[in-house]
């Protein structure tokens, strides 16, 4: 199928495009690479009668530390985020997470801001970016707004961003020197989208997590901050103490069923994750006594 017909307008800045987002309102859409929108609008689950190519705009590529914090360009693609030494030695989560997504033809052209935009549920990069605290940054005709991860997500396929905002870039805070990370995720085949994911960053210090965030994804309507893995930190994580984590994870998600799996299967699936994360950070295999795994 093809997409209905629509007028393109190439951007020349982010103030041309925020100008062209609110003379048109909701009939326009953004374009950055096209790879979850292009197939929207050719199996016409979307329809636009304008698109707005914001991919040549310079001003929203690149990636720079300063001050302890990456700056991530919305348009950066998921392959330049694959191949950054910034990012491989700042957040090396991202570095683990991005070689799940797609295949590398969609890497080439998807987008950080894209990916996050759409939020999809079961995307790997929105959790990594809540697993890492990072700020959204949105930027409208009357100002930028930053936005926590955390908040930015509010549903499926559904943000904190207005039809007249672009998302312009994302602040990751550098991992500090004694993170460590764990990324994993089950699916049908590398590439698909996850059934149940897990994105953490940690620190171990002595024998104990001193922090611990796990944002787990396919497993709700956004990705979930787990307070389970709250319940990890500062605390010599016995077996029985996972085992309790384990169970407060099986109540705070709501996964949702579908072709994949059913609620039951991610429920099980992420207590997997949560189990294998510990047991992995802490470097404690017998962790495994307390858990699925
Ligand atoms: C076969 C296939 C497999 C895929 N597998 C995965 C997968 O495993 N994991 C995964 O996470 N994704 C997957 N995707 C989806 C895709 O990789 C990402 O969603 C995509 O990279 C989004 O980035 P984009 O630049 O292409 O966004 P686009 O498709 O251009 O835009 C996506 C949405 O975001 C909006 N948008 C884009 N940029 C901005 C901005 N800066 N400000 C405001 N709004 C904006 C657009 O208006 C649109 O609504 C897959 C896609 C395909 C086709």
């Amino acid at each position: 199928m093809k997409a209905s017909a629509f007028s393109y307008a190439r951007a020349t800045s982010v103030a041309n495009a925020l100008e062209l987002l609110v003379a048109h309102g909701d009939k326009a859409k953004v374009l950055a690479g096209g790879q979850s929108l292009m197939p929207a609008m050719n199996l016409r689950l979307i329809s636009s009668e304008l698109m707005i190519d914001i991919g040549e705009i310079a001003e929203l590529r690149g990636i720079a530390v300063s001050g302890g914090v990456l700056s991530i360009g919305a348009l950066t693609r998921h392959v330049d985020l694959l191949r950054s030494p910034e990012i491989a030695a700042h957040a090396p989560l991202l570095t683990g997470a991005v070689g799940h997504v797609a295949h590398p033809a969609i890497r080439n052209r998807g987008t950080l801001g894209g990916s996050l935009a759409h939020a999809d549920p079961a995307s790997e990069l929105p959790a990594c970016m809540v697993a890492l605290n990072a700020t959204i940054v949105v930027r409208g005709q009357t100002g930028e707004r930053r936005i926590a991860a955390e908040d930015f997500f509010t549903g499926i396929y559904e943000t904190a961003l207005s039809a007249q905002e672009l998302l312009v870039a994302v602040e990751v805070p550098a991992a500090p020197k004694n993170s460590v990370c764990f990324f994993h995720e089950f699916a049908r085949r590398h590439g698909d989208y996850a059934i149940a994911g897990l994105a953490a960053q940690a620190i171990v210090q002595g024998s104990l997590f001193t922090d611990l965030r796990t944002a787990f994804f396919a497993v709700g309507d956004r990705p979930i901050l787990a307070k389970a893995g709250a319940k990890l930190i500062n605390i010599d994580v016995t077996p029985a103490i996972l085992a309790e984590a384990l169970a407060t994870l099986g109540k705070e998600l709501d996964p949702q069923e579908d072709q994949q799996a059913s609620a039951a299967m991610r429920r099980h699936l992420a207590k997997i994750l949560l189990a294998r994360c510990a047991f992995a950070l802490l470097d404690r295999p017998d962790l495994t006594a307390g858990g699925p795994v």
